[in-house]
């Protein structure tokens, strides 16, 4: 048989930069698993 690639959608928090695979992908997180920041998705550069 042939072979593919299976490629899984995860998050990768911006902070930390862990990387995990949510149970459910619907579901966004609110917070990283590991550093708890709700800012896991937000990258720290806001210039104003
Ligand atoms: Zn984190």
């Amino acid at each position: 048989m042939g072979r593919v690639k299976i490629t899984v959608e995860g998050f990768k928090c911006e902070r930390c930069g862990h990387e995990w695979i949510p149970r459910n992908k619907e579901d966004h997180p609110r917070v990283c698993p590991k550093c708890k920041s709700p800012y896991w998705d937000k990258p720290r550069k806001s210039k104003k």
